[in-house]
């Protein structure tokens, strides 16, 4: 055949008229024909994975959830294993078949109480890395009642969907973090007269989502007007964490205890644990401090954060998987800078996270401060060693401006 007598085998294209024609053993294929050809294969390799969810989603027992979560999270061995089951029961559920009998298994929402930057939301993160789904993180603040300013709680699966690549299937099964759910509560002493105060209207319209619903979803946010197209979304596997640190609600716990001590004169207030009252939380410390009993009800799996005191602090800086001081001995070393930090120095930091009550998060802002001008100079200099002392550290903080910290904090 002459050369210019080639033609596609798939479009019957002669050569001049594809700007490529690539020969296989007795057929020709061209340009356009290879694009369609992969639109195919991308298409179908999407609609087969969808159908192939379950497979995906490999269901790890309670203590391989709890291992994962081992990795990432110091300590809170409650939440730790409270979570493990309760992610394990949502999963099996929603990866069981449907079943004869009338037995259905209700979602096992789950309400983290715990001081800010305890690791509630590190602990949603983790659950949704392991099990490779999606996770919208939305904070309850920002939520409304419809009709007012603000964003309606539909706006929490748009979140959701966004996070799935707006892959349906995939978003039905992700994990929504609520944070800051305490803000919602009806007796909140928010002064703000823009929106609803009282938190209840938004507590109402979230019931549906928790409990399982199909929802019209405006895929791109914002708010729903009738002429705009909707994803229908149904909730029903969605697995809802809400978190919050409920300031003051010890005391309606410790208000509690004391009732319940003046009927037993056996049980002396003395033993109960005054540093980490929150171990005590039952559901109803939630209503009495302003959340609905529906709202409690479907978030029925309570569980505390401990608070985090100097040994957690020190093993947060070093030992998760993802450690701070991993993380800069990485950036160093991509510098070929070896990276040392002292025991002593570490325990400053420690120190002054605690002095200046700023909790984990505020490890990060400490190692930044002490840390930054490092490095700034060792990338250009021929230093190949970075060890950093208590008396650096000490050095490095009261240069930069520590007031700065606190007022983060
Ligand atoms: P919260 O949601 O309770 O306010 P976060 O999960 O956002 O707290 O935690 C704040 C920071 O502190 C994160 O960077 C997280 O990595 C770290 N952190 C907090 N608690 C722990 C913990 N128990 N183990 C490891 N890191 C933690």
């Amino acid at each position: 055949m002459a050369k210019e007598e080639l033609e596609c085998s798939f479009c019957g294209r002669k050569k001049p008229e594809t700007s490529l024609l690539i020969a296989g053993l007795d057929a020709h294929i061209c340009d356009r024909c290879i694009e369609q050809a992969h639109g195919i294969v991308v298409e179908e390799s999407k609609q087969s994975g969808n159908s192939d969810l379950s497979a995906e989603l490999m269901l790890k027992k309670p203590k391989e959830i709890k291992g994962f979560l081992d990795e990432y999270i110091i300590g809170q061995e409650n939440t730790k294993r409270v979570m493990s089951v309760a992610v394990y029961n949502h999963y099996k559920r929603l990866l069981q078949p449907p079943s004869e009998d009338d037995i259905e298994i209700q979602k096992s929402n789950i309400i983290m109480v715990g001081q800010t930057g305890t690791g509630k939301t590190l602990m949603a993160k983790t659950i949704a890395k392991m099990l490779n789904v999606p996770l919208a993180i939305v904070d309850a603040t920002v939520l409304t009642e419809a009709g007012y300013v603000g964003e309606d709680v539909e706006s929490i699966l748009t979140r959701l969907l966004q996070a799935a690549d707006y892959n349906l299937e995939k978003a039905e099964r992700g994990i929504v973090f609520i944070d800051e759910i305490d803000k919602i509560a009806r007796k909140s002493d928010n002064p703000s007269i823009t929106r609803d105060v009282s938190g209840e209207g938004v507590q109402q319209a979230l019931l549906k989502l928790l409990e399982g619903t199909v929802v019209n979803v405006p895929p791109k946010g914002g708010r729903k007007h009738p002429d705009q197209k909707f994803i229908e979304v149904n909730t029903e596997n969605i697995l809802f964490i809400a978190g919050g640190a409920f300031d003051g609600i010890e005391r309606v716990i410790t208000k509690r205890l004391n009732m319940q001590a003046i009927g037993y004169s056996a049980m002396k207030t003395d033993v109960v644990d005054k540093d980490n009252i929150l171990q005590y939380i039952i559901p109803k410390d939630l209503k009495d401090f302003g959340l609905i009993p529906e709202i409690i009800g479907r978030l029925p799996v309570l569980t505390y954060m401990d608070p985090l005191d100097a040994k957690t602090l020190r093993s947060i800086l070093t030992q998760p998987k993802n450690a701070i001081i991993k993380q800069y001995k990485k950036l160093f070393e991509m510098d070929e800078v070896e990276f040392t930090i002292t025991d002593g120095a570490l325990d400053y930091i420690v120190d002054k996270a605690i002095e200046y009550k700023l909790g984990a998060r505020g490890l990060r802002s400490l190692c930044e401060e002490i840390l930054t001008e490092a490095m700034f100079d060792l990338p250009s200099s021929e230093e190949t060693k970075l060890n950093v002392t208590r008396a650096y550290a000490e050095d490095r903080l009261n240069k930069s401006t520590l007031k700065k910290l606190k007022a983060v904090s």
